[in-house]
């Protein structure tokens, strides 16, 4: 279970993207549904340990986030929204060298791990591909392929639908329903779809507040 208690988050120019955010998140795809200038990206951000908020707590499965973050980030799996620069290199090198840094020495076993992964994101037949000419539904695929090394628990990602047509973004919703079955999986998101297909819960982010927190069935309905 991932706990945010009382999130606040002052950017140095004075910007305060969040005011104070509580939400308790479990098992399964939650989507987080906001309009730009939210601050879907700085909560998450925040929880993936890449910026300090300026107060609150968060805690994950007995891990106090803040304190203990690199303990976090041995469980997470977090695929940014600005995942747009691609390094030269064949999808399977590069997840191979990710697995490296990730900790697994062994080829052989890299090898498995990377192999599962490219089958799972339907990217094995282009693994000798460089990730560099891959489409836009390909690239987001890939993505998760990274986030997925090392079997992650949490796992974050921001706007991963944004710019798919409608084919990709259901063949992107299939793979991120597989693997929320055994994982906290938060999914920022402007397009309501994402959430009413995929989403088991939900909150509405607007202006650095959490508006209300549901299954999408019974929110969707107020709007
Ligand atoms: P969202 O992801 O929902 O679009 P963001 O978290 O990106 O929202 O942004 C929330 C607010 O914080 C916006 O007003 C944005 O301009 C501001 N903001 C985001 N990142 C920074 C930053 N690094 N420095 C200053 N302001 C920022
Ligand atoms: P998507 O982006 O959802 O994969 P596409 O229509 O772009 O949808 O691609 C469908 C399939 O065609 C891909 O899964 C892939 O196997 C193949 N493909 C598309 N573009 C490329 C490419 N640049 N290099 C290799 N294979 C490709």
């Amino acid at each position: 279970m991932l706990s945010i208690q009382n999130v606040t988050h002052t950017y140095p120019n004075g910007v305060q993207a969040l005011k104070g955010v509580t939400l308790t998140i479990e098992k399964g795809m939650f989507g987080l549904l906001g309009p730009n200038g939210a601050g879907k990206s700085s909560l998450m951000r925040s929880i993936a340990t890449l910026q300090q908020p300026t107060q609150g707590a968060v805690s994950f499965d007995g891990i106090d986030v803040l304190e203990e973050p690199m303990a976090l980030r041995r469980v997470l799996g977090y695929l940014p929204q600005d995942f747009g620069v691609y390094p030269r290199g064949s999808a399977y090198h590069l997840l191979d060298h990710l697995a490296v840094l990730k900790g697994f020495s062994d080829r052989r076993e890299r090898k498995n791990i990377v192999d599962h992964l490219l089958a799972e994101t339907n990217l094995y037949g282009v693994r000798h591909k460089r990730v560099a000419t891959f489409s836009g539904g390909m690239r987001r695929r890939f993505g998760i392929a990274q986030a997925l090394i090392g079997d992650p628990k949490l796992i974050i990602v921001d706007e991963p639908t944004a710019g798919l047509d409608p084919e990709e973004r259901n063949r992107f919703h299939n793979l991120l329903a597989e693997i929320g079955e055994d994982r906290v999986v938060l999914l920022s998101t402007h397009i309501i779809e994402d959430v009413t297909e995929l989403c088991a819960s939900m909150a509405i982010l607007a202006a650095g507040r959490v508006l209300v927190q549901g299954k999408p069935a019974e929110l969707i309905q107020r709007l």
